[in-house]
């Protein structure tokens, strides 16, 4: 089906916002014009919402998490980026790992089962794109889907019956 990925976003960063409550920290934006993308919209939202949440489970109170959709001659991106923790780059092959945790001791509060990046990774191979990782331990990371180009289309939305005037 066709997704509005700029609505999908929208609606994730308000769960990341609850998600950080009281540590505030600053989850911001930036939508790019064509955001219409064809594939499953429940694989794509289980994707991009286990990127952004960690990106807020994986950064400390009062830190940035910057969300960026953009389209250019390769494709679509999605990149989540943050201020966080950071991955030492030896962990960083293994990441997408079924149970695979960088470092287990640093998240005794975190907890989690290592999961998220699988489901990343498999969702999208389902749609022929691909995960990029870039990391620094201590700076923070950035987390990048690809979409090859044939996965964007021109099309609107479909609008339920209901929402079309007579
Ligand atoms: P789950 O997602 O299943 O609840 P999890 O978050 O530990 O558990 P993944 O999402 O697969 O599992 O992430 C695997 C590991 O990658 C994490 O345990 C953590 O070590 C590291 N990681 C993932 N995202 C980040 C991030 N934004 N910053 C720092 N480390 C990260
Ligand atoms: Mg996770």
């Amino acid at each position: 089906s066709v997704i509005d990925v700029g609505n999908m976003i929208s609606l994730i960063c308000n769960d990341a916002r609850a998600l950080s409550g009281d540590q505030a920290h600053e989850i911001t934006m930036d939508i790019g014009e064509r955001r219409l993308l064809t594939g499953d919209e429940s694989q794509i939202r289980s994707a991009f919402s286990n990127l952004i949440f960690n990106a807020v489970k994986y950064t400390p109170a009062g830190g940035q998490v910057f969300i960026s959709w953009y389209t250019d001659r390769n494709g679509a991106h999605l990149s989540v980026r943050d201020s966080g923790i950071g991955i030492d780059p030896v962990h960083i092959p293994r990441l997408t790992e079924r149970f695979y945790r960088a470092d287990p001791s640093r998240h005794k509060e975190t907890g989690g089962t290592g999961l998220g990046l699988a489901i990343v990774k498999h969702v999208l191979l389902n749609h022929d794109g691909n995960l990029e990782i870039k990391s620094r331990i201590g700076e923070g990371s950035e987390f990048i889907c690809h979409f090859p180009r044939g996965r964007l289309t021109e099309l609107p939305p479909e609008t339920p019956d209901s929402e079309i005037p007579n």
